[in-house]
């Protein structure tokens, strides 16, 4: 008899979370007079950027934060970017700054974001926080990464000494999840396009993370029985009838089968994400006001 997989609520962790950001802020605000605020700037219209922007707009100022919102014109010059991005960067009520990716190809997205000032770069993508990640420092880390291992300790408890694959090597997911991962004395595998055996790889994985883009690439016999399955994947594929839907990186159906806990998409690692973003806001306007960084 097979017993599905217990699913990871992330809608509800990131609740949670918000929740004690507000917490935080509230007590930042009456013990320190210290309100953080968070700048996103979004150059051109990107529809899913816009929704993106649109929804961390209402939840920093649902968590008793200040939210500045910069919305620049397709054509802004790089320029006039880092000239914004500087400004930020000399405004005492900006903590936290978020510049939407993708920018327009004319602007150089890494000249941009090593503009940010590291003690504001909320987003982790800067060169200075990732290598005092890497280097086990104290850093801002990306958001969904930090949301993958929250979820996954919440899951398993203690990930010391788990056997933890990582699919996918990007800058902003696959490497720092794995640095992460290390950090909580995990055996880390990363994974790519060119490993071999792939679904051999995965069955050795307690954590099995998926971060490649690729629609339910991920099958339930790649799964260990009893595994984390965290799945970082949003694709969106069209359904019979002509509308589309959201998928995973994981074969959802297969896999619940297998593992001991997965996460759905949507309602996963997807609503951690800016949680997780108002998380290191506070943690960067505590650090830049020399006070103690409450316990999130
Ligand atoms: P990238 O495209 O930057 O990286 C994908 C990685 O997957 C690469 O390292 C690539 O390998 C690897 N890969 C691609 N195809 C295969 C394959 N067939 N077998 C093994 N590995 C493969 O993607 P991101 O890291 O930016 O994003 C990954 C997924 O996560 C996407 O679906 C994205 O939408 C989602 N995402 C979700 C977020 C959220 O929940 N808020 C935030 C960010 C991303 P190689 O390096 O060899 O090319």
């Amino acid at each position: 008899m097979t017993t599905e997989a217990k699913l990871i609520d992330g809608k509800a962790y990131a609740a949670g979370l918000r929740e004690r950001v507000a917490g935080a802020v509230a007590q930042l605000k009456a013990d320190h007079n210290l309100q953080p605020g968070l700048a996103v700037v979004l150059v051109g219209e990107d529809p899913a950027s816009q929704v993106y922007v649109r929804n961390k707009h209402k939840q920093t100022l649902e968590a008793g934060m200040n939210s500045f919102e910069h919305r620049l014109d397709a054509s802004t010059s790089g320029d006039d970017v880092l000239a914004l991005v500087e400004q930020l960067n000399n405004d005492p009520a900006v903590h936290g700054i978020l510049v939407q990716l993708p920018l327009p190809d004319h602007i150089d997205s890494e000249k941009v974001i090593n503009t940010i000032s590291p003690a504001k770069d909320v987003d982790g993508f800067h060169v200075i926080n990732a290598g005092r990640l890497a280097t086990g420092q104290d850093a801002l880390v990306a958001c969904t990464p930090v949301g993958c291992v929250l979820l996954a300790k919440d899951a398993m408890g203690d990930l010391n000494g788990a056997n933890a694959v990582v699919v996918g090597r990007s800058n902003i997911v696959g490497k720092p999840v794995a640095q992460l991962l290390l950090q909580e004395n995990c055996t880390v595998t990363i994974a790519h396009s060119r490993t071999k055996d792939l679904p051999g790889v995965c069955r050795g994985a307690d954590l099995l993370i998926a971060a490649v883009g690729r629609p339910e690439m991920i099958k339930g016999d790649w799964v260990k029985p009893g595994a984390c399955v965290i799945d970082v994947g949003i694709n969106r594929i069209e359904r019979e009838d002509g509308k589309t839907r959201l998928v995973g990186d994981v074969d959802f159906g297969s896999a619940k089968q297998v593992a001991g806990s997965i996460t759905p998409v949507p309602g996963g690692v997807g609503p951690m994400t800016i949680a997780c973003l108002l998380r290191s806001t506070v943690i960067a306007a505590c650090a830049q006001a020399g006070v103690a960084t409450p316990d999130l």
